[in-house]
């Protein structure tokens, strides 16, 4: 009898969360960053492997919610505990307190689904402080979601608590999410990389077209920021920086994709576009059901 369910990932920004959804699925999936908020809304990687099938949530990192795109983003994390079968607690032991995830999601009752905690960036611990943390925490896995230390005894711990049943997806499948969706990940990811803070939290990409038949794959994607002034700094003196974050973008995609690609990349001002739900709609960052009108 094969075992199959939905994974979910939390944690605060930063816990080392889209880092573990990739070594997971074996695909740079997620894009993963020092700078915290970068995942907005959920990832979705499939992993197959034995006779277990992880459907694994990467959630965006619980934040008191500070404008509409914090609220979308914090609706999409708690979306996503209520719907897991297991939930994958990570906590990054090197820089945060190990609190009750009830109390670090903002939770005012436990959630349905059994809690796996994960003491994550293991690497970075000495001796001393591994044998106190195992005192407090003495069912906790030990991670490293960078070095992969830890991962086998994760997924034993997961498979262990997943419901038989059939496989939910085609064992091939890697994600439940197109390829423009990753196609505009990377593109955020690329511009996110060469900017310093500021920019990158009024950054948002939009994939205008995308034409898998053609020879190169054709993509113009728009990254649309909210004020002049950043739109100068996106494109850099004589366009140097939107050149490169172009080029690497668009090696990022034709990782995924397979095969060549001409990337037609944009910049555009849309004024305050994260107060704004039709903005946020169209990016595809979805409010919370009683915020939407
Ligand atoms: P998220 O916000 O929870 O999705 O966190 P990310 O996966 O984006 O990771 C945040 C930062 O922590 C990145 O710079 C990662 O390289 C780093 N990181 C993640 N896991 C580990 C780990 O196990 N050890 C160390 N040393 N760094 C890690
Ligand atoms: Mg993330």
């Amino acid at each position: 009898m094969t075992k199959a369910g939905i994974v979910t990932v939390a944690g605060k920004p930063n816990a080392g969360k889209s880092t573990l959804l990739n070594r997971l699925v074996g695909q740079y999936l997620a894009m993963t960053s020092p700078k915290a908020q970068s995942t907005r809304d959920r990832i979705v990687g499939i992993r197959t492997a034995d006779d277990v099938q992880m459907v694994i949530l990467d959630t965006p990192g619980l934040l008191e919610p500070r404008h509409a795109l914090h609220r979308s983003m914090r609706a999409a994390a708690l979306n996503a505990l209520g719907e897991a079968d297991v939930i994958v607690y990570l906590v990054d032991v090197a820089h945060d307190m190990v609190a009750p995830l009830e109390a670090v999601a903002g939770l005012d009752t436990p959630p349905r689904a059994p809690v796996l905690l994960v003491l994550n960036k293991a690497d970075l611990l000495g001796k001393g402080a591994r044998r106190a943390l195992a005192e407090l925490h003495p069912g906790a896995v030990y991670l490293s979601a960078l070095t992969g230390d830890g991962v086998p005894a994760l997924l034993a711990a997961i498979a262990e608590r997943l419901p038989e049943s059939p496989f939910l997806y085609p064992e091939e499948d890697l994600s439940t999410q197109h390829l423009r969706f990753f196609a505009r990940e990377a593109v955020r990811e690329a511009a996110l990389e060469q900017l310093d803070e500021e920019v990158p939290h009024a950054l948002a990409c939009e994939i205008e077209e995308f034409r898998e038949a053609s020879t190169p794959v054709y993509i113009r994607a728009v990254l649309h920021v909210e004020r002049d002034s950043q739109k100068r700094i996106l494109i850099g003196s004589g366009g140097q920086r939107i050149k490169a974050i172009g080029v690497q973008a668009r090696k990022r995609i034709e990782g995924l994709v397979g095969s060549a690609v001409y990337l037609d990349l944009r910049v555009k001002v849309l004024p305050n576009w994260r107060r704004n739900p039709a903005a946020l709609a169209r990016f595809g960052y979805s409010l919370p059901s009683d915020e939407k009108k």
